[in-house]
Parts: C-alpha cells; structure tokens; sequence
C-alpha cells in the first residue's frame, strides 16, 4: 500500500486484458474501523489482501467495503475479498444496490457482450455476482468513517449509482470513473449511464474544491491544479448531452 495522507492508503490496480480497478483504504489505523474503497476485477483479490497484511494492518480492522459503483472491473473480485474478510458489509448506492441484490447483472457488466466474454472466459454463471447489500447510500450523508468525515456524492452518469467520496479537510476526492487525471473521464456508453447526468454531476463534483484525485484508474494526482474539474466539465461538455 502507498500512504497518500494519514487514513488514505492506496492500492494500485493491475491489469489485464480487461482493467483492475485501484482500490483506497480509509480509516486512521489507530480507529480500528477501515474502508476498503471498491474491491477491483476477478482474480484480483488476493494481492490486495496481501498488501495490506503485508502493510500490518489486521484484517479484523476492515469493516466494510465501499463501493464507488457495481463495474465487473471494480466488484469483480469482491467474492475473494469476502471470503477472507466474510464480516466486512456491502455499502452501494441505492440505485445499483436493488439491481446487485436481485442478480441483475446489466449494470455489473455493461453490456451484453462484454457479459458473454466475461462469463466464458472466467467460468461464470449468470447471477454469479449478486450481493446482498447492508447499506444503500443515497448521496448527502456526511459518513464518520475510521475517525474521519467523508461526504457521499451522488455522481450518476458513468452508471447510475456511482458515488464519489470527499473528505474536506484535506480535500481530497475519491471519483470512481467519474473523473481521471489527463483531463480524463468515464465512459457514458453503458447501461444505466447517462451523458446529461454525468455532466451534472462533474459539475457538482467542480464545486468542491480538490487537491488529491484518487480516481478508480490511471494516474491519482496529489497536486491537482485549481478548477481542474470544472476544466474537465468543460471540455467534454459538447460530448455530454
Ligand atoms: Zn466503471
Ligand atoms: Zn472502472
């Protein structure tokens, strides 16, 4: 694990053919009450996990995962991180909570067939990855996570229940694949998202004022200029309608 700030711990994806997504872990050590911040493509679980062993951290500490949204490239292996860690609850939004508790899979994996190339080249069966929930979020709710307060923002338009996560003091923002680096953004072709909203919620996003990017992919920025998010916004507006 990277330490980006105290209660800020990074864990780089690693991808494949198909992409893995970064997770976070969130929490002052000394809370005993970690976040992991999604949970990353099928098959790569278990790196994770030995990292953060390997960072000392007890498993026992981890009481949760986080979603930023229900992609097959961040809940791919959350099967993996549940088996070593079967105590941690589920918290997604709302919206994608109802779908991945009733084994509606469109979200999870898109579109149709990157499902067919998913299931036939990892062995999964249809419903494989349906989750019971233990928390919907609905975005507004200031969370007291590991002795730090992070904001939950309803950010649809890369899917329809992604969050960000936004922890004032020291600025920082967890995206999802809402935003990336490079001047950088999600996706807007899959089910459930939505060009209009997205824009909306980018510019919801330009409303905080942000110093660390710790986005699901690429690159995480630690100095990120002023108005960076509004420039983004800005420059794929015309795409976004
Ligand atoms: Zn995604
Ligand atoms: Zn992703």
């Amino acid at each position: 694990m990277t330490k980006i700030t105290e209660g800020v711990y990074f864990i780089p994806g690693q991808d494949e053919l198909i992409p893995d997504s970064h997770i976070y872990v969130v929490g002052k050590p000394s809370s005993q009450d970690l976040s992991l911040i999604d949970a990353g493509l099928i098959g790569k679980g278990s790196y994770k996990i030995q990292s953060i062993l390997q960072d000392g951290i007890d498993l026992a500490a981890i009481k949760r995962v986080i979603m930023t949204h229900t992609h097959f490239d961040h809940i791919g292996c959350l099967s993996e991180i549940q088996k070593q860690i079967p105590w941690a609850e589920l918290w997604v939004h709302d919206l994608e909570a109802e779908p991945l508790e009733q084994g509606d899979e469109r979200t999870v994996y898109g579109m149709k067939m990157f499902q067919g190339m998913c299931q036939m080249q990892y062995g999964l069966r249809p419903g494989a990855l349906t989750f019971k929930v233990n928390r919907k979020l609905r975005g507004g709710e200031s969370l007291d996570i590991g002795g730090m307060v992070w904001e939950i923002i309803h950010i649809p338009g890369h899917s329809m229940g992604s969050i960000g996560l936004y922890h004032l003091p020291k600025r920082i923002l967890i995206p999802g694949d809402v935003v990336y680096a490079d001047y950088a953004i999600g996706r807007f072709d899959l089910h459930g998202a939505d060009p209009s909203e997205l824009k909306k919620s980018l510019m919801r996003l330009a409303e905080r004022d942000v110093d660390i990017l710790l986005p699901g992919h690429n690159r995480i920025v630690e100095k990120l200029p002023t108005g960076y998010i509004l420039k983004t916004a800005r420059q794929w507006e015309s795409y976004l309608v």
